[in-house]
C-alpha cells in the first residue's frame, strides 16, 4: 500500500521528468526487437508480393498495401504521390550458350539487364571478344568487334573492404558497355555480374544506351560470375568459340505509379520535415527483400516506435516509400520536385538502401559543422555497437533534395554480404535477418530522434 501511494505520488513527476537520451534510444532498441513489425512487413511484402519491378502490376499491389499499412498505424496524414515509370518486362527465361564447336555446347546462365532490348529473333550467335572494361574497346578498334558479342569480363575487387567500392569499380560495364560497344559496331553484350562470390546466379541491373538511336541498341545480359570464369577459359583455349543467347524483354510506354508517403505532425515546428525512406520498386528475380524491401520496413517502423514509445516529434516526421529507383530514379525526383514546389523545408533525410544486413553506422551528406554535431552524439549508439560515423553519400532516392540547409544521411550496415544477394534470384526473404533488420530501423529511429529533438546545425544558421 505504501508503496502504492508513492507511485501515485511520484507518477505526475515521471510524467514531467525528461526521459534521458539514453533512455530514448533504449525504448526504440527494445520495441524493435521485442515487438518488432518491420519483419512482418517484410515477409508480406517478399512472399505474399514479391518482386515488384517499376510498372508492374506487383509494384501495384506493394504501394496498396504499404498505404494501408501507414494508414493502420494511425499516421495523421498518408497519401501517394503520382509519379510517371517506365515500364520494361522481361519476359520468358533466357537462355545461353557457349558453342565450342559445330554441336558441342556448354549452358549457360545469364539474364537481361535491365532496359536491354531482346536478341533478334531465334536469338544471336557469334564470336566472343572478352575486354577487361570499356577503355580497352578503342584499342580493339572496329575490325575486332564488329559483328562480336563484346564480353566484359573485369570483376569485383575483393581486397576492397566496403564492397560497395568494388561494385563502383565495375558498374560502368554493366550500365554503359552497351552503348559504347555498339559504337564500334558490336552485336551484344555480356557482362560478368556484379558478385564477388563465384557461383551460378546472373544479377540484373538497369543499363543505358544513352542517346544511341533505336536501331543502333543491341542487347545486354549478365552472365554468372561461375559462366563468365569458364566463358573466358574457353576463350583463353580457343578465341573463335561462339556465344548464344536469347531475350525477349520489351520496353513499354511509361505507366503512372505512386510515392507511398506518410508522416506524423511535428508538435513545434511541423514546417520542417524529416524524411525516412527506401524504394519500394525492386529488381523482378528475386522478391527484392534486401533492396529495398528491408529499407521501405525499416522506414515505416521509424513512425511506429515513435507512437510506440509515446515520442511526440516537434517536427513533421515524414516516411517515403520512392518508387522506381532501379532502373530510373523518377520517384525521388518527383518527391524532391513537389517539395520545391510547395515550398517545403526539409532540414534532414534518411535512406536505408544497402541492404538488411547489421547495421554499423551512418554516412553523411553534410557541412562540417553539421557532421561535428552529429559526431557528438556517436557515444549514444556505442552500447548497440553501431557507431561508424562518416561523411560521404546518402541514398539515391533522396539525392534530389540536396541543396543549401538539408543534412542526408544512409544506413551503413555491413556490407561483406550484400553482393552475394543484389538483384538476383537469391534476394529473398529467408535471407534477412530478424534481428540485424530490427536493429537497423531501431537505429534509424534513434538518429531521427536526435535530429528532431535538437535540429541540425545548418537550421541554426539559417536562424541565426
Ligand atoms: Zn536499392
Amino acid at each position: 500500500m505504501k508503496s502504492f501511494l508513492a507511485l501515485l505520488f511520484l507518477f505526475p513527476l515521471a510524467i514531467i521528468a525528461q526521459v534521458s537520451d539514453e533512455e530514448q534510444l533504449k525504448s526504440f532498441y527494445d520495441t524493435s526487437l521485442l515487438e518488432g513489425q518491420s519483419y512482418e512487413w517484410l515477409d508480406h511484402l517478399s512472399n505474399q508480393i514479391g518482386g515488384r519491378l517499376s510498372g508492374s502490376y506487383n509494384a501495384e499491389r506493394a504501394v496498396r498495401y504499404t498505404e494501408s499499412e501507414l494508414k493502420n498505424m494511425g499516421l495523421d496524414r498518408v497519401w501517394l504521390q503520382p509519379v510517371m515509370v517506365p515500364k520494361w518486362t522481361r519476359g520468358p527465361k533466357e537462355y545461353a550458350y557457349i558453342e565450342s564447336k559445330p554441336g558441342a555446347v556448354n549452358a549457360v546462365n545469364i539474364c537481361a539487364l535491365g532496359g536491354s532490348v531482346a536478341t533478334p529473333d531465334g536469338g544471336l550467335k557469334t564470336g566472343v571478344i572478352e575486354v577487361k572494361g570499356i577503355e580497352e574497346l578503342e584499342k580493339l578498334g572496329r575490325e575486332a568487334i564488329q559483328g562480336k558479342i563484346v564480353f566484359y569480363n573485369r570483376p569485383m575487387q575483393a581486397n576492397l573492404i566496403n564492397t560497395f567500392e568494388a561494385y563502383g569499380g565495375c558498374v560502368d560495364q554493366r550500365y554503359s558497355g552497351a552503348a559504347e560497344a555498339a559504337k564500334y559496331g558490336a552485336a551484344g553484350v555480356i557482362v560478368r555480374s556484379m558478385n564477388l562470390r563465384i557461383d551460378d546466379l546472373p544479377h540484373t541491373g538497369s543499363m543505358s544506351y544513352g542517346d544511341l538511336p533505336a536501331e543502333k541498341r543491341i542487347p545486354a545480359a549478365a552472365i554468372s560470375t561461375q559462366d563468365a570464369e569458364l566463358l573466358s577459359s574457353m576463350l583463353a583455349l580457343d578465341d573463335s568459340i561462339k556465344f548464344y543467347f536469347n531475350q525477349k524483354c520489351q520496353v513499354f510506354p511509361d505507366v503512372q505509379s505512386y510515392n507511398v508517403i506518410g508522416e506524423i505532425t511535428g508538435s513545434e515546428f511541423p514546417g520542417q520535415i524529416i524524411t525516412v525512406g527506401g524504394h519500394l520498386d525492386s529488381w523482378d528475380l528475386g522478391d527484392g527483400a534486401h533492396d529495398d524491401g528491408a529499407g521501405c520496413v525499416q522506414s515505416m517502423e521509424v513512425l511506429r516506435l515513435f507512437k510506440e514509445t509515446g515520442y511526440r516529434p516537434k517536427r513533421t516526421i515524414r516516411v517515403v516509400l520512392f518508387m522506381n529507383e532501379e532502373n530510373g530514379l523518377r520517384g525521388g525526383r518527383k518527391y524532391a520536385e513537389v517539395a520545391k514546389e510547395k515550398g517545403e523545408q526539409h532540414i534532414f533525410a534518411l535512406e536505408s538502401d544497402a541492404g538488411g544486413f547489421t547495421p554499423r553506422g551512418f554516412s553523411f551528406d553534410c557541412s562540417d559543422a553539421d557532421f561535428e554535431r552529429i559526431q557528438s552524439w556517436k557515444s549514444l549508439f556505442e552500447p548497440y555497437l553501431i557507431h561508424y560515423f562518416e561523411q560521404g553519400g546518402s541514398g539515391a532516392d533522396i539525392g534530389p533534395l540536396k541543396g543549401e540547409g538539408v543534412v542526408l544521411a544512409g544506413l551503413r550496415p555491413d556490407t561483406q554480404r550484400y553482393f552475394d544477394h543484389h538483384h538476383a534470384a537469391n534476394d529473398t526473404f529467408e535471407h534477412v535477418n530478424r534481428r540485424e533488420l530490427e536493429l537497423g530501423a531501431a537505429t534509424m529511429a534513434s538518429l531521427v530522434y536526435l535530429i528532431d529533438k535538437y535540429g541540425t546545425a545548418s537550421l541554426q544558421k539559417i536562424k541565426g
